[in-house]
């Protein structure tokens, strides 16, 4: 019988599902028993030019309707995506084994999120206007054309739509492929938004691995490339689309640093620890995954936190009591273990965890290393799973300048009850996404995105307008036109 997670085709192309079993086949594995689910295929190269081609067809004509219209279709897409909300949270379940405890609040919700807000921003686009003595010059906001999502396998419900939701009230089409790893979701994205009436090819869903990626980029129809990656891929991403010259938006990783000074509330302090170490079992890029607590403070929270992290309930992600969820995959899972063994070999001290958990599919124990020193593999690389680096500091001063002392700067948070420290600290941490008392908050109305090589660009917010528009000016004369001959 066939898996209630199988979608009817492996692409989404021109308002209805295509398939195309020659390009290779892609197995869909649910991490938390290991077993295949699903099959797409990769995108042939017939297939990308479908997707190329209808997308950049429908676009003129869906900048040509008005901001209201077209955000009345991002709107009503937001109501069937919560109205379907379970469905599309069990869908995610599969598609990346993080639990429905998760998903029910933090994907196909989200998801819906950037769709009612974008869509709420696409009628009140506009240009200005710039009086000169009797000329004047006036801008206007236009759509960049054609777009092209690129997302990675932590988010697929939520990467499809913070990138799709930008770019569709702006006017643009876009085509999207999903990461390999997660070729489901973005399907479900795709249909629905052509259920709520976005006509056929503004939003394409093609499946593949980097090269259909690098087909789409470096194709000259593309305007614009948004892609949610790696470091290594952001910098090949950008470099492919610099040759055309399109714009682009890199949201990367990170190995973000999470300070907590001595006079923190220790209860929250190690909540936002766990926040920002262990939701979808450590898989998200904006992770405090080094953790600067100054040393009166140390023993209390590394007490409390390895209590609470014994309190993860970790399981069956279908039940809805399980709040921590297996690895994406296999190898993601053994990446992890690696560095978790790097961990131990260089020195740092195993608070909690440290292991594999002992039941079927990609389970590892939350980890929590103590006396981790700046030089070692797991304070200075993106792991990228649920292992938490604890490292000691003394002053305000020496935490500013080790925790800026990375390639990476997606996020950084800052636990004290002193709040002219904390805005202090804030100011002085080379990062883009910030957080005071909290960590990993990521509501569409705030922008997101990195500094440093952690990326370019913003999502979300207004600044999202930014990067999937541009300006055009437009110089009137009223009078004559002089010349010097
Ligand atoms: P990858 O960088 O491996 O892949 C990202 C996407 O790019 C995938 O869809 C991949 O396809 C595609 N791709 C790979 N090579 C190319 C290429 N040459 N041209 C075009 N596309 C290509 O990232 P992961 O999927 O492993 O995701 C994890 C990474 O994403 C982490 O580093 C994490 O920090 C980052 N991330 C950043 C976020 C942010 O907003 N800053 C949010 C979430 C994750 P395929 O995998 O199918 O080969």
């Amino acid at each position: 019988m066939t898996h209630p997670a199988q979608p009817k085709a492996s692409h989404f192309i021109n308002g209805e599902y295509v398939e195309d079993t020659s390009g290779t086949q892609i197995p869909v594995i649910y991490a938390a028993t290991g077993e295949q689910i699903a099959t797409v295929h990769a995108a042939t190269p017939a297939i990308v030019e479908q997707a190329l081609a209808s997308a950049k067809a429908a676009q003129k004509e869906w900048a040509k309707m008005t901001g209201t219209e077209r955000g009345r279709i991002l709107r009503r897409a937001a109501d069937i995506m919560r109205a379907r909300n379970h469905e599309l949270s069990v869908l995610e379940t599969y598609d990346t084994g993080k639990p429905l405890q998760e998903t029910l609040v933090a994907d196909a919700t989200s998801g819906a999120d950037a769709l009612e807000y974008f869509g709420g921003l696409a009628g009140s686009l506009t240009g200005e206007h710039i009086p000169m003595g009797e000329d004047w010059v006036y801008t206007m906001r236009e759509a960049l054309g054609l777009c092209v999502g690129i997302g990675a396998w932590n988010y697929p419900t939520q990467i499809a739509c913070w990138k799709g939701a930008p770019a569709l009230a702006c006017g643009n089409s876009m085509v999207f492929k999903p990461s390999e790893t997660t070729p489901l979701c973005a399907l479900k994205v795709a249909e629905i938004l052509h259920e709520a009436g976005a006509p056929a090819g503004i939003y394409n869903v093609i499946q593949g691995m980097g090269e259909v990626g690098g087909a789409l980029v470096t194709d000259p129809r593309v305007d614009k490339v948004s892609l949610t990656g790696s470091v290594p891929t952001g910098k090949k991403v950008y470099a492919a689309a610099a040759t055309g010259m399109k714009h682009v938006t890199m949201e990367l990783g990170g190995k973000s640093p999470l300070i907590i000074f001595d006079d923190a509330d220790v209860e929250n302090a190690v909540g936002g620890a766990i926040n920002g170490n262990f939701y979808s079992s450590g898989q998200v890029c904006s992770n405090g995954t080094r953790v600067f607590v100054q040393k009166g403070i140390k023993e209390k929270f590394l007490a409390r936190l390895a209590e609470r992290t014994g309190n993860a309930v970790i399981g069956d992600p279908m039940d809805e009591a399980t709040s921590f969820g297996p690895m994406v995959t296999e190898s993601q899972m053994n990446i992890v273990l690696g560095y978790i063994e790097k961990g131990k070999a260089e020195g740092a001290r195993v608070v909690c965890g440290g292991a594999r958990a002992d039941m079927p599919g990609y389970y590892i124990q939350p980890t929590v290393f103590a006396d981790v020193t700046d030089d070692m593999t797991i304070a200075r690389e993106e792991i990228f799973g649920p292992v938490m680096s604890v490292l000691d500091f003394d002053t305000e001063e020496e935490v500013i300048l080790r925790a800026n002392d990375t390639e990476f700067g997606l996020s950084a948070g800052v636990f004290t009850n002193d709040f002219s420290r904390a805005h202090r600290v804030i100011g002085q941490l080379e990062a883009g996404s910030c957080f005071i008392n909290s960590y990993n908050d990521a509501p569409v109305e705030a922008p997101f995105g990195g500094v440093k090589a952690s990326g370019v660009g913003r999502e979300n917010s207004k600044e999202a307008i930014k990067h999937f528009s541009q300006v055009k000016s437009v110089y009137v004369r009223m009078g004559d036109v002089e010349a010097a001959f």
